[in-house]
């Protein structure tokens, strides 16, 4: 694939040729991508979707990359990530629509600045709404598919079209996103509920401290690595089993949160998967639990 190929069709925004993942993803690991796109608005969106189509080049769409391992071969197709058009955000009365591609950080300030609940334990996750939808974040018993009324995606034959809460298929950590790999969410209608502005920043800050006391926010990572099972924690089994501090390579079980991995410096995908399969070992091995990895590796 030719970068003049894609430069030919003059989309607004940013086009770049053998873009390295390792900027684009918390955990800063990941090979090249051969082109990474930042539309602009819908329209441009629109052409790079039918591009991809029409060659046959895979597409990726990201947020800002916080629950993504790219492996070190790189993704061989066009990543793309929404432009500024896409983090539009407004709200009558305590319903919101938000553009895709804000900061999830950026959407809970916003709302809690009106006074309105049902986001703010959400505070510190690092992703954009449509990762975030994608991967329904939550965190102390708050899901952001709980809030939503209707999401709006293109799907690969650009294709416009809503899609109610009851068909986007919310689980745990999981939504219809999560199979539909070409569709891709561009806005997202919530309802919020009426609260007391200092009630809410309070529930907000008070999250966001617990995060900073509890994760390695200060080093990459991509959050949690593992699902909890049903039963129990993943981190108290992976510290049970003593793989805390566990490394290979610059990839190292954090001895903080035994739930997430860290790169010291100059981790590969490949240390990482290494690593990831002997926690799974070892917690299986000790507690005859099957971890479910929560990271995606692309
Ligand atoms: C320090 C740290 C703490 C974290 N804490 C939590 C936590 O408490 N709770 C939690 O749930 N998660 C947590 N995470 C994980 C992560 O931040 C969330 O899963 C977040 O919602 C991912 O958003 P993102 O924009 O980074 O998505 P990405 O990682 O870029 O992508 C995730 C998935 O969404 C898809 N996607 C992204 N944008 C779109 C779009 N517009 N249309 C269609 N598909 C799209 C991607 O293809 C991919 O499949 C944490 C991560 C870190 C690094």
């Amino acid at each position: 694939m030719q970068i003049k190929e894609i430069e030919r069709l003059k989309i607004r925004g940013r086009v770049v040729a053998h873009q390295s993942m390792k900027e684009l993803t918390s955990l800063r690991i990941g090979g090249q991508a051969d082109l990474f796109v930042v539309p602009e608005g819908l329209e441009d969106l629109k052409t790079v979707i039918s591009f991809c189509r029409e060659r046959r080049v895979s597409f990726l769409v990201i947020g800002n990359g916080s629950k993504l391992l790219i492996r070190d071969e790189g993704f061989k197709g066009v990543v793309v990530k929404l432009g500024t058009s896409f983090t539009r955000i407004e709200n009558e009365g305590e319903e919101i629509t938000v553009g895709a591609g804000l900061d999830l950080s950026t959407l809970i300030d916003f709302v809690a600045e009106k006074g309105l609940r049902g986001l703010e334990l959400l505070a510190g996750i690092p992703g954009t709404v449509g990762g975030a939808i994608t991967r329904n974040a939550s965190a102390f018993g708050q899901d952001l598919g709980q809030r939503v009324i209707s999401v709006r995606a293109l799907d690969n034959n650009n294709g416009d079209f809503t899609i109610p809460k009851k068909d986007i298929l919310f689980g745990y950590r999981t939504s219809i996103f999560l199979r539909k790999r070409d569709w891709t969410i561009t806005e997202v209608k919530l309802a919020l509920c009426p609260g007391k502005k200092e009630d809410v920043l309070s529930r907000l800050r008070e999250a966001r401290d617990k995060k900073m006391m509890t994760q390695p926010i200060s080093l990459p990572s991509a959050g949690c690595v593992f699902k909890n099972p049903a039963s129990s924690s993943a981190g108290l089994l992976i510290q049970r089993a003593g793989c805390s501090g566990m490394r290979v390579g610059d990839a190292q079980v954090s001895i903080q949160h035994a739930n997430f991995i860290i790169n010291k410096g100059n981790a590969t995908a490949r240390d990482t998967i290494r690593l990831i399969d002997m926690v799974r070992e070892r917690v299986k091995a000790s507690s005859g639990i099957t971890l479910e990895p929560e990271l995606e590796i692309i």
